[in-house]
């Protein structure tokens, strides 16, 4: 009989493997060529609307309908001048994966022809049938319909002949149904607050961005073997597989040379990502095998997360042309590393300056300082809404298993830094500051140290780590979108900024020097967020028992962590700021918990599909030749020499028999386990009946059956090995 995995591994091994696509052109020459940037906006947009959009970008100032009507008719020329046929809004709904719905162009007129339209109105605004997106039950069958309207400070694109317009996608009732409605209302707070902090230090400074960096981590598997794994197809990892010999532990992988098949697909993504102005930069080999990162230069938030997603695509779609298949999944493969997606971000002003890059000057270093302690109070007040929103199943494989930041929340910035606020915690609260001269302030303190710039002082183990000049957040899983995060990231800063302004406000109305108030209101909070600062590795077990005791809390599944999303804290926290109701926090809750139930039930069935359909029967066609084996051995040796040499045979029989009756064993159980939690109805609780009763399963049954792996003839075993998928290339 065919073993589809030999077939496969004859197809991955006889690949055509160096060609690449891409011309032989400067990259400068094509760099954003399929965005509607601004040189394409001032070729193609009249005076009037180029204005509007400009103002519409950098103010947040409504385009109104006429001019609405100039830009469709501009950008559409410009559409269909780079071949592009469709049309689609292009948004983010709660499945975290991006929506599209195409509309041609081209509308018959009379005589049989045909002539392309796109009007303001279909550039502006759509309403997509919202009924078959998760909405947590925001949105009734009869207020089916959502509305899609779109964000101009995203620019369009075309991918696939198709002109894409970044849009929100909200109900009718007005509620948010995307992630990028809330994103740019955290957008919106963060600006605010953090502008209105900097008027402290300077009267320039009118507008602040957030920006985001992301690190993309992914593993390459060759499609054919790929295809071989159901387990991998439907649910994005591996949920059996005995370890390789060989894996990663001769670290022989990291930042080595690339493959030369693996560059052909990178050279070529790279180039389909430049034409689209994603800024990918930096490539190389991850630390587990056919692991790999990409990264881009930073961006403002919101173009980076539409970015992202964007490329997590790219890389799909270009991987298949190279017979690979990319695995976004946090944790493809036990034993070996899973992936992340770090978040660097920072805060930059419109005057050009990074607010997290230490000053030169005693007033430049107490803007630092401002920032970086209202960050880490931030932190401290919302260490359990942190883990909440990067809690995912495939996460929970990765947090805290000894290759990634652990479920605890801390905030590691550097032995340097840590001097410098235990200095400003002991100081004498009368210290002078006046920061107009720079002479005589501050003067017990030590100086905010230049090393800071160079890397060397860094933690690697940290979820939540000062760089340098931003912070990057280690903890995102790599197929999550980093929308979630940078909300609760930019909106918890923006809180805490307020806070801090109602604060100094008040200190400075009662006759406290300005300078004086922001020093006594930061040497406060250090002091009073000391717990969540760790310096150490973040990895140990040392680390757990001291988080323990310091009342740091370690929730390592999901449907724990979810809870501080709707806690009371929480749901203040958003109201307050406007950036989700408790309807529409609850409403995304409950769309996270149902989709951990929905993925670990999926992985529950598959796992039961291929343990009594793949794997048993294979170990039961091995262990009856080795049973003739016996039989025959047995008519053809003495009863002495038989009775010795039969040992081992004898042995394996009965140990195949042992694992398979316990894997038939577990998987009814595990079943049973299932009836029960699909029973429940409550959301939350039918997500903890999955992670308690049934996910437990998953580890006693794929002990067995990767213990059969090691027994069974190479021969007839049918999945793809790690062996395999991890080396070939
Ligand atoms: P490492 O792997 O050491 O963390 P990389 O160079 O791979 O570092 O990635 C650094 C990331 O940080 C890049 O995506 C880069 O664009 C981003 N980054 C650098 N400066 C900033 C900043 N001011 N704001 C946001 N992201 C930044
Ligand atoms: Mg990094």
């Amino acid at each position: 009989m065919d073993n589809l995995r030999f077939r496969a591994l004859e197809l991955a091994m006889t690949r055509n493997r160096h060609t690449t696509a891409y011309p032989d052109q400067k990259a400068s020459e094509y760099f954003g060529e399929l965005t509607f940037n601004k040189a394409a906006m001032r070729e193609y947009l009249t005076e009037e609307a180029y204005t509007q959009v400009m103002n519409s970008i950098e103010k947040g100032e409504k385009i109104d309908r006429k001019i609405a009507d100039q830009v469709a008719a501009g950008i559409k020329a410009w559409a269909i001048s780079k071949g592009a046929t469709h049309y689609t809004h292009w948004f983010l709904p709660l499945t975290g994966a991006t929506a599209e719905k195409h509309d041609a162009f081209v509308d018959p007129v009379e005589g049989g022809r045909g002539i392309e339209k796109f009007r303001g109105s279909e550039l502006t605004q759509q309403e997509p049938d919202a009924s078959s997106f998760p909405s947590g039950g925001i949105r009734s069958t009869f207020e089916a319909r959502g509305y899609t309207a779109w964000d101009p400070t995203s620019a369009a694109f075309i991918m696939d002949r198709t002109l894409c317009i970044p849009t929100v996608f909200v109900s009718y009732t007005g509620e948010a149904l995307d992630f990028k409605t809330p994103l740019l209302k955290a957008i919106y707070s963060i600006d605010k607050a953090a502008t209105d902090v900097c008027q402290y230090f300077d009267k320039d400074i009118t507008k602040v961005f957030s920006t985001l960096g992301w690190e993309q981590e992914y593993f390459l598997v060759d499609s054919a073997l790929h295809q071989a794994r159901p387990d991998l197809v439907l649910t994005g990892r591996t949920l059996f597989g005995h370890s390789s010999a060989k894996d990663q532990q001769l670290e022989d992988h990291y930042f080595g040379t690339i493959p030369q098949r693996v560059l052909a697909f990178m050279q070529e993504f790279e180039y389909e990502a430049h034409k689209l102005g994603i800024p990918v930069k930096t490539r190389h080999n991850e630390v587990a095998p056919n692991q790999f990162e990409c990264a881009p230069v930073f961006e403002e938030v919101n173009l980076s997360i539409d970015h992202n997603q964007l490329m997590m695509h790219l890389l799909d779609k270009v991987a298949k042309r190279h017979d690979f298949t990319v695995l976004l999944h946090e944790k493809p493969f036990g034993g070996v590393n899973g992936s992340g997606k770090h978040n660097n971000w920072s805060l930059a002003t419109n005057t050009r300056e990074n607010l997290l890059s230490p000053g030169k000057t005693t007033k430049s270093n107490l803007r630092f300082l401002t920032f970086l302690v209202n960050i880490v109070k931030a932190v401290h007040e919302h260490a359990d809404l942190i883990r909440a929103i990067i809690a995912s199943p495939g996460n929970d494989h990765r947090l805290g298993a000894n290759e990634a930041p652990p479920a605890i929340i801390s905030v590691f910035i550097g032995a340097r830094l840590t001097q410098m606020l235990d200095a400003i915690e002991k100081a004498d609260s009368h210290v002078f500051i006046n920061s107009d001269t720079d002479s005589g302030l501050l003067k017990d303190l030590p100086k905010i140290p230049e090393i800071m710039l160079d890397n060397t002082d860094r933690n690697r183990t940290s979820p939540f780590a000062f760089t340098g000049n931003k912070f990057e957040f280690r903890a995102v899983g790599s197929a999550q979108t980093c929308a979630p995060p940078m909300i609760v990231l930019n909106l918890i800063v923006a809180d805490q900024l307020n806070k801090f302004k109602i604060e100094v406000d008040d200190l400075i109305s009662k006759k406290v020097n300005k300078d004086q108030a922001i020093f006594q209101v930061i040497k406060r909070y250090i002091k009073e967020s000391k717990k969540i600062r760790f310096e150490g590795n973040n990895y140990s077990e040392e680390w757990v028992k001291e988080a323990a005791k310091r009342n740091l809390s370690n929730h390592k599944t999901t449907p724990e962590a979810l809870k501080a999303f709707v806690s009371k804290k929480s749901v203040d926290l958003f109201s307050r700021n406007n950036v989700l109701s408790k309807r529409e926090l609850e409403a995304r809750h409950e769309i996270r918990l149902e989709n951990y139930t929905k993925k670990v039930q999926i992985e529950s069935r598959v796992l039961g599909d291929l343990a009594g359909n793949h794997i048993i029967p294979v170990a039961i066609r091995y262990q009856n030749m080795l049973i003739e084996n016996v039989k025959g051995l047995k008519q053809v040796l003495d009863l002495k020499t038989y009775g010795k040499l039969s040992q081992n045979q004898m042995e394996t029989i009965t140990e195949i028999s042992e694992h398979v009756d316990k894997i038939k064993t577990y998987v009814n159980l595990m079943i049973d386990a299932r009836k029960e939690a699909n029973r429940i109805e409550e959301a939350e609780e039918k997500a903890f009946a999955y992670c308690e009763k049934v996910f437990p399963f998953f580890e006693q049954i794929r002990y067995h059956v990767d213990k059969l792996e090691l027994l069974v003839d190479d021969e007839l075993w049918p999945l793809p090995k790690y062996r395999e998928l991890l080396f070939t290339r």
